[in-house]
């Protein structure tokens, strides 16, 4: 069956990955960005995937473009929390306006996007909502105290709301990356990553977003019924919970 899927920040990094690989698996999928006009365009132009810019922090916008893309590909099957950012700051040094952002776009926009298409879901007992939460969720990091609150929040999120849509087909999952090469990894220093990064990665390597669009294609099928409320980490045995 085709499935329709929406991936939040999914134009660019691992969410593009995301859509790429989702759409490989027969699903019609909506891309979410949230104003990188240019970086969107060109995706569509690659892939033939729809872009739709949403702020993920607004409800209200939330809400129409939801509704947008169930009138242009029909109701949401599959939807991926993947839109995330960082402002990172020694505590002493955090804004009010770090923690808030980061909050809103990594924690709040759960409820925002998630609502909209939760009732749908019950209605056709059927539903899978993957949440890409961080490895710095699990094991905490210094200068992340925003982040590594949001994402450990959306573990939380995620396994109370898996007990929810258990009897109803609706699975609710995270995955845990760790470091991934997209634009903001590829950024980092060579140093810092030969000497600071890679010795802690046993694998040796970081991931590749490609490695984690399959954790999210294995979770959104309609085989993986079984799984929910889980944590699933990629980290290349950086962190073993
Ligand atoms: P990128 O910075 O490469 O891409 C982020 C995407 O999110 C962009 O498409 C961006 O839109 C979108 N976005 C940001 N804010 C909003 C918003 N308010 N509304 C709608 N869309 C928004 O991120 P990554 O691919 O690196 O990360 C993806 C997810 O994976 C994040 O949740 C991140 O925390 C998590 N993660 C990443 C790791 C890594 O090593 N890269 C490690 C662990 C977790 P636009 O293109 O318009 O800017």
């Amino acid at each position: 069956m085709s499935r329709v899927a929406v991936v939040t920040g999914g134009s660019r990094g691992i969410g593009a990955a995301i859509s790429k690989e989702l759409k490989a698996k027969g699903c019609k999928v909506a891309a979410i960005y949230a104003g990188n006009d240019a970086a969107a365009s060109a995706f569509t132009a690659e892939t033939g995937i729809k872009t739709y810019k949403c702020d993920v922090t607004h409800p209200q916008i939330c809400t129409v473009t939801l509704k947008e893309i169930e009138t242009d590909l029909g109701p949401v099957d599959i939807l991926v929390n993947n839109a995330g950012i960082t402002r990172d700051a020694m505590f002493h040094k955090m804004t009010l306006g770090q923690w808030q952002e980061v909050l809103n776009t990594n924690l709040n926009a759960l409820f925002n996007m998630t609502q909209p298409v939760w009732g749908g879901m019950r209605d056709r007992n059927f539903g899978r909502i993957i949440c890409i939460s961080s490895i710095n969720g699990q094991k905490g990091q210094m200068g992340q105290a925003n982040y590594a609150a949001a994402k450990a929040g959306e573990i939380g999120f995620v396994k109370s709301l898996a007990q929810e849509g258990a009897a109803k087909g609706i699975t609710v999952n995270a995955i845990c990356p760790g470091y991934i090469g997209t634009e903001m990894v590829k950024a980092v220093p060579e140093k810092v990553m030969n000497e600071r990064i890679l010795p802690h990665i046993p694998v040796g390597r970081i991931g590749e977003p490609e490695e984690i669009a399959r954790c999210v294609a294995f979770l959104a099928a309609d085989e993986a019924g079984f799984i929910t409320g889980s944590t699933l980490t990629a980290n290349g045995g950086q962190y073993m919970v």
